[in-house]
Order: structure tokens, then C-alpha cells, then sequence
């Protein structure tokens, strides 16, 4: 792994793991990399130099129907993979996080220069994640069953449920967790018998070609599994449209969320939705403040803030704020951005600079509204899209940045008098995606949890999630749980077979 700093893009292009650098301009239809029908490119850059690191194909609707018409086909009746053994589907599936983990330097490093984020995470955290999402959809096949069930006709009736895959899945996926967010989707999918139509975040496409090559190493019959890369309004709005896809899984924003559900009304699509938050972090004057401190900083600046559930809105009880707050604001003041390929760097760079110039523009839009910033705040150079970690003091939960989800390392810190406002405030918001409670009251902090509107509550900790654990939001964040045994009722369509026994 590289881990001198980083200057010029013919260093970056050299720096491209082999591998993926001839594929880079290329859909992945049918089991092949092809070229987009119209020619066209667009480039991924580099978030750390804001230097182009390669050109990716540009698919249109006609490139996606092509894909649909691909995954259509391999999911036909009688095809090689309608045929196979939900036991050699679990291989398949195994071997795919097997290969993930054979190039895991590689593919980290890939995911490092497309994202800006550190190195550090991308090697610990997010590849070997999103192997062990293979890893753990590897059992789910052979264990996919329905039910026989008892009707008012007793013994004349003999009447079960098959769990059927629902047929052509458009996954569409964000660029913050690129790989992870993929196996979030395709792990679940595959296992459940489905084809796949993916479209990566036009920002970060990279590992996803990637990953379309292990598919082939692993033995994944053509067609099963395809790439369009493109953008949004374009790649993304054909597949919405198109009626040969039968379920869109989708995680991004909440205005695009919207879209997707409004267009693919008019085919009647299945959607699963998961999208943003502003999850709050409830810190009682009781809990361990230094222990709640240090991973509050973690709940909001890992991945440059640049998550779904960051820990966003810290609630803090009056009692506790000064002990709390001393911690945080040292701690904070010290993160330093760095190089993402550096092994030491723990903050990367932001996604891009119209990126980076809306989550410094929510730090001025604080202050107007008459919080204060504690530290940080302000971008680092010139080069690369890196800021310095900030944190905002004097937040009203009513205040934008209360409320609106900035998507960078920005906390707002909110003081609270009782357990009754630090509820009321943390429900008072659109989101309902993740919420954290720090106390050493384990009663109050079950009863809390059954009162705050939220996907996923955790008790002194924050942030974790585990492939086995159903994920998703309440209210604006979405619905369907992805992960776990969730996922499998996401990605499968209930038959009931009814069979008449009189006579
Ligand atoms: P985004 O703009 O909503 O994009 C997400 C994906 O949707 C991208 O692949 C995007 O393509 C595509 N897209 C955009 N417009 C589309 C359209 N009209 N039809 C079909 N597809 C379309 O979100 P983002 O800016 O990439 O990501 C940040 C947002 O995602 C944040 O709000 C964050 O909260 C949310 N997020 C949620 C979760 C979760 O699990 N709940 C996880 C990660 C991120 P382009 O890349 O070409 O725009
Ligand atoms: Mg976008």
C-alpha cells in the first residue's frame, strides 16, 4: 500500500491497482465489459488532489436496457442460474467474500483514492465488511423456507408458502460506503435467487467495477449481475423507468428517495428506501462522560461525517456539559486531515469541493443563527477538499443545522435540562434513522429507547452495525430494513399455494 503523499495524476494513474485500470471506461452487461453504446465518459477524480484518476463510461437508457434485457435473461426459467442449487449459490456467495478478502489491499486502496477516506478505514472497516456481507448471505440460501399453515378447512386443505426471489433488482447506492453499500444490496439479492441491475454513485464507481471482475473469478453465471455507471437523473431515472425491473433498492438522499417512489409508481416497482439522518446522541449527566465524549467524536467525524447515521445532533444534560464538553472540544481541536493513504491518517478528505463548500456553508449558516463555533470549521489548503472537524456550541434543535443533514464533520451540541426535553427535542425532526443514549441507568436507558423514533438505538456506544442486524429508518429515513434476516424479506416475493384435498 502507497504511502507517500500524493501529487500528480500520472502518479495516481499509476497507483490505480492494475487490474481495474482497463475496465474503468466499460459497463459490465452480461458477464463482459463493454463500451457505453454512445461513447460517452465521465471522470472519477480524486477527492485528496482533485486530480482525475480515471474515465468511467457514461450508460445510457439504451445501455440499460441492454443490462435489464442481460439480467431478464439470466433469470429466466430454466436458465444456468434458476437452475442452481441454493447450495452452490452459497458457495458462489462465499467465494465472493473470499475473493474480497484475497485483494482487500488492493480494493481498499481503490476505495481510497475514489472516496478521500482514510486508508485506515477502508483496510479495517469497510472491504472487510463488505466480505463478511458475502460471508454472512453465504448461509442464508439453504435456510430460505416458507410455511405450512392450518386453514378453517382442517385436513382437506394442504396449503404452504414458497419464498420466491422477486426477479430483476435496480440497485442504486451512494458514494460514502461505495463497496459496503453494494454488498448491503447485492449479498441479500443473490441469495435469494434475484439478477441485478447496479448503478454506483457517479463519484465513486471504481470498486464496483472492481467487484463485477470477482464476479466472473467466482463462477456468477452472465448476467446476473451488471453494471451501469452514469449518473443520477440519467442512468439512474431509466432504470426507475424501465419495466422490466421489478424492485429498486435505493440509499441516498431523501429528494431523490422521493423521486424514485413517485416514478416507480408508474410500474408498480417494489422500492426500498433507505436515506438520511440527523440522528441524536443523548448524553445523561450520569453516563462515563469521557467514554461518551471520545465516541461522540467517533459517531460524528468517522468517515468525515460523511454517514448516514453520524451522531449528528449531541444532546448533552446541563449537569454534565462542562466535564463533557472539555473532552469533546480537546479532542475535536486535535483531529488533524492528512493524506488518506497515509496508514496514521484517521480523517480523509471530503467527496468533492461542491461537497465540501455546502458543509462549510452550514457553519456559517450556525452562526447566523447565533451558535457558536467551538473549533473548526474551515478548509485545510487549497488541494483536496479537506476541513477541520467542527464543532458548534449554542444549538437549538429548532436551528437548520439542527435540522437539516449536513453530511460533513459538523456536530451540533444541544444542552438539555430533563430526560423529557432530550426525548421530545431528539423526536423533533423529519429523520428517524439512529439515535444513541449514554447512561449508566439501564432502566432509563431502555425506557428511553422505546421512546425515541428510530431504526436502530444504541446504548453506550454508537455507530456500530453488523451484517446480521436488520438497518433502516423511520419516518424521512426510509423503509425496509436491509441486513440480517430483514434483508431476505426484502429481496423475496411470498406464494401461497393452496391444494385441495377433499375427495
Ligand atoms: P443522492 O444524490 O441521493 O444519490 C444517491 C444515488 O442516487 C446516486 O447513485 C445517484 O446518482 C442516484 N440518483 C440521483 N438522482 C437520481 C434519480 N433521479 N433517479 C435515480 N437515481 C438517482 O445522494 P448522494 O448525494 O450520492 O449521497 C448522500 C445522501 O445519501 C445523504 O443524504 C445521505 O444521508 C444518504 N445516505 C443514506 C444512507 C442510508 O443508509 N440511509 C447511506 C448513505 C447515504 P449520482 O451519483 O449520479 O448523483
Ligand atoms: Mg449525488
Amino acid at each position: 500500500m502507497s504511502d507517500a503523499a500524493v501529487t500528480s495524476t500520472d502518479i495516481l494513474i499509476e497507483l490505480l491497482p492494475q487490474k481495474a485500470k482497463p475496465k474503468a471506461g466499460k459497463l459490465f452487461i452480461n458477464g463482459e465489459f463493454v463500451d457505453s453504446l454512445s461513447g460517452k465518459t465521465f471522470a472519477t477524480h480524486n477527492p485528496a488532489t482533485g486530480d482525475l484518476l480515471a474515465n468511467i463510461a457514461e450508460a445510457g437508457a439504451a445501455d440499460v436496457d441492454l443490462a435489464v434485457r442481460a439480467a431478464r435473461t439470466a433469470f429466466e426459467d430454466g436458465s444456468p442460474w434458476r437452475k442452481m442449487s441454493p447450495r452452490d449459490r452459497a458457495r458462489i456467495l462465499w467465494k465472493l467474500g473470499e475473493l474480497i478478502r484475497t485483494n482487500l489491499e488492493e480494493i481498499a486502496e481503490l476505495e481510497t483514492l475514489d472516496t478521500g477516506k482514510p486508508i485506515f478505514e477502508s483496510a479495517k472497516f469497510d472491504i472487510p465488511q463488505a466480505a463478511d456481507c458475502f460471508e454472512y448471505y453465504a448461509g442464508w440460501p439453504t435456510k430460505i423456507t416458507g410455511d405450512t399453515i392450518p386453514t378453517t378447512q382442517g385436513g382437506d386443505a394442504l396449503v404452504y408458502t414458497l419464498r420466491e426471489p422477486i426477479g430483476v433488482c435496480g440497485q442504486i447506492i451512494p458514494w460514502n460506503f461505495p463497496l459496503q453499500m453494494l454488498a448491503w444490496k447485492v449479498a441479500p439479492a443473490l441469495a435469494c435467487g434475484n439478477t441485478i441491475v447496479l448503478k454506483p454513485a457517479e463519484q465513486t464507481p471504481l470498486t464496483a467495477l472492481r467487484f463485477a471482475e470477482l464476479t466472473v473469478e467466482a463462477g456468477l453465471p452472465p448476467g446476473v449481475f451488471n453494471v451501469v455507471t452514469g449518473f443520477g437523473p440519467t442512468t439512474g431515472a431509466a432504470m426507475v423507468e424501465h419495466p422490466g425491473i421489478d424492485k429498486i433498492a435505493f440509499t441516498g438522499s431523501v429528494e431523490v428517495g422521493k423521486e424514485i417512489m413517485r416514478v416507480a409508481s408508474k410500474t408498480l416497482k417494489r422500492v426500498s428506501l433507505e436515506l438520511g439522518g440527523k440522528s441524536p446522541n443523548i448524553v445523561l449527566a450520569d453516563a462515563d462522560l469521557e467514554t461518551a465524549a471520545k465516541y461522540a467524536l467517533g459517531g460524528i467525524f468517522f468517515n468525515q461525517g460523511e454517514m448516514c447515521t453520524a451522531g449528528s445532533r449531541i444532546f448533552i444534560e446541563e449537569r454534565g456539559y462542562d466535564e463533557f464538553m472539555s473532552v469533546l472540544r480537546g479532542r475535536a481541536a486535535k483531529m488533524v486531515a492528512g493524506d488518506p493513504l497515509h496508514p496514521k491518517t484517521r480523517l480523509g478528505a471530503l467527496i468533492s469541493e461542491e461537497h465540501l463548500n455546502r458543509v462549510l456553508s452550514y457553519v456559517s449558516i450556525g452562526k447566523q443563527e447565533g451558535a457558536t463555533v467551538a473549533t473548526g470549521g474551515e478548509r485545510i489548503g487549497t488541494k483536496g477538499y479537506f476541513m477541520k472537524p467542527a464543532v458548534l456550541e449554542g444549538v437549538t434543535n429548532s436551528m437548520r443545522v439542527a435540522q437539516e443533514e449536513i453530511f460533513g464533520p459538523v456536530a451540533s451540541v444541544i444542552k438539555f435540562a430533563d430526560v423529557e426535553e432530550a426525548v421530545r427535542e431528539a423526536n423533533n425532526s423529519q429523520f428517524g434513522l439512529a439515535a444513541a443514549i449514554w447512561t449508566r441507568d439501564i432502566k432509563k436507558a431502555h425506557q428511553i429507547a422505546k421512546r425515541v423514533k428510530a431504526g436502530t438505538v444504541w446504548i453506550n456506544t454508537i455507530s456500530t452495525t453488523d451484517n446480521g442486524v436488520p438497518f433502516g429508518g423511520y419516518k424521512s429515513s426510509g423503509f425496509g430494513r436491509e441486513l440480517g434476516k430483514a434483508a431476505i424479506d426484502l429481496y423475496t416475493e411470498t406464494k401461497t399455494v393452496w391444494v385441495d384435498l377433499n375427495g
